[in-house]
């Protein structure tokens, strides 16, 4: 080990990416480890979406808020197109849902959607088909292109001075004093006075390997990605408004079935779908999605039902879509149990930090990654005291 960085980051991921160039910006001398050479985790396949409305508590309405601020002027910070910008997520209530319960539900939010016909929903997305729906909510939303926006930050943090190291972090190293001291990779090792993980849904068996437990989880996500389509656009974003997703991810994180997650073989929760759609700007589809929690990171997912279960759970309302040629496509996204990111030092371990268990992490993590490198280089932020792991420290075994 001959080097000692200030700050060692695990994962070039969007959360990754975006920390690792706050921190080099603050003047700090940062290593950003990364095993693959092209993103494969969860930000490779995400929809880019930003909820910059979606703050239900002044903590998450600040972030929101700090979020779009960031986005809006990001490529031009970044000196690369993000792809920023403005639509309308257009969220879809089926015949036999309580269209009135889910108008409801979406009041907690800062901002609140707009309820629509179905004749409304299809003058504004003209792919929709309108008589699958009874009703439909729509709001403001943003978009990046996830891939592009990561490569942005990461190019932007190699300007400012950081370095990057491809290879797998397999364990950290520790001093006499039981410190984080760095992190050892197949075939390096590195050391640093500060390692912050951000390695996703591996977050948690990297930090389980080197004997810390952590309350992070994953499900695993599985989309279909057509190639460029030039004769069909997508004006909205589309999804269904009562969003499985987060039940499922608080289910299967119940103090009871945490320890399930340290063993492979288990699915705590049954799978969920998440019908809709988005367009990327090269004009690419991904047509999503479904959720599993399998507990093992590479388990076995029975690729053509899963397609076939997309594909019929789209149809009706995206009809012109559902089937286009396209490749399945699994990846994992990491979660916590209270739905609020990890972001802040581990409790008992000096030197070791996270920035992780986002589940919807593209409108908030640049906010946080810039209070976090602030704080790395000056006093406490209170706004981040909530998002400490030290909340979980009382529940993990
Ligand atoms: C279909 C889909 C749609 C989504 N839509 C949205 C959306 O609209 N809005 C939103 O906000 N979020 C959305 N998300 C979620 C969001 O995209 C992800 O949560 C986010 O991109 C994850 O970023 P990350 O950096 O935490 O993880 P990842 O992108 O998974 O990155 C983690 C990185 O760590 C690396 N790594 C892991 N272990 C190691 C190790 N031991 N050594 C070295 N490197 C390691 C991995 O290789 C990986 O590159 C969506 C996700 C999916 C799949």
């Amino acid at each position: 080990m001959t080097k000692s960085y200030d700050w060692i980051v695990v994962g070039a991921g969007f959360t990754g990416a975006s920390l690792s160039y706050e921190l080099a910006k603050q003047g700090l001398w940062v290593l950003l480890i990364e095993q693959h050479t092209h993103l494969q985790g969860a930000t490779r396949y995400s929809y880019g979406g930003l909820a910059f409305w979606s703050g239900t508590t002044d903590l998450t309405r600040q972030i929101c808020a700090e979020g779009e601020a960031i986005h809006r002027n990001l490529s031009a910070e970044l000196e690369a197109d993000t792809h920023f910008h403005d639509l309308d997520l257009l969220m879809t209530i089926g015949p036999d849902e309580d269209a009135d319960a889910i108008y409801q539900f979406y009041q907690q939010f800062a901002k609140q959607p707009q309820r629509i016909s179905p004749q409304a929903a299809g003058e504004l997305e003209p792919l929709l088909n309108t008589e699958a729906i009874a009703a439909a909510l729509v709001i403001p939303h943003g978009q990046i292109e996830p891939e592009l926006a990561t490569q942005a930050y990461v190019n932007a943090f190699l300007r400012v001075g950081g370095e990057l190291y491809v290879g797998q972090v397999t364990g950290l190293s520790y001093g006499q004093l039981g410190q984080a001291t760095g992190v050892i990779c197949e075939q390096a090792s590195f050391g640093a006075a500060h390692t912050v993980i951000c390695a996703g849904a591996f977050s948690r068996a990297l930090l389980k390997s080197a004997g810390i437990p952590t309350r992070v989880y994953f499900t695993h996500a599985e989309i279909i990605e057509t190639a460029p389509q030039s004769d069909l656009q997508l004006r909205t974003m589309v999804s269904q408004a009562d969003l499985k997703r987060f039940d499922l991810e608080r289910s299967a994180s119940i103090d009871a079935l945490d320890p399930l997650w340290d063993e492979p073989g288990h699915e705590p929760a049954p799978p969920i779908l998440d019908a809709g759609a988005i367009q990327l700007p090269d004009g690419r589809f991904r047509i999503g999605q479904l959720s599993r929690t399998l507990t093992d990171l590479e388990a076995a997912v029975e690729r053509p039902s899963s397609e076939a279960q997309i594909r019929a759970g789209v149809r009706p309302l995206l009809p012109a879509i559902a089937d286009l040629p396209g490749e399945w496509c699994r990846c994992q996204i990491a979660y916590s149990a209270d739905q609020l990111p990890l972001v802040g030092a581990m409790p008992g371990v000096e030197g070791l930090h996270l920035f992780t268990g986002f589940s919807s992490p593209l409108a908030i993590a640049p906010a946080l990654a810039r209070r976090f490198a602030a704080q790395a280089v000056g006093g406490e932020d209170s706004l981040l005291v909530p998002l400490s792991p030290q909340r979980f420290a009382g529940a993990i075994s």
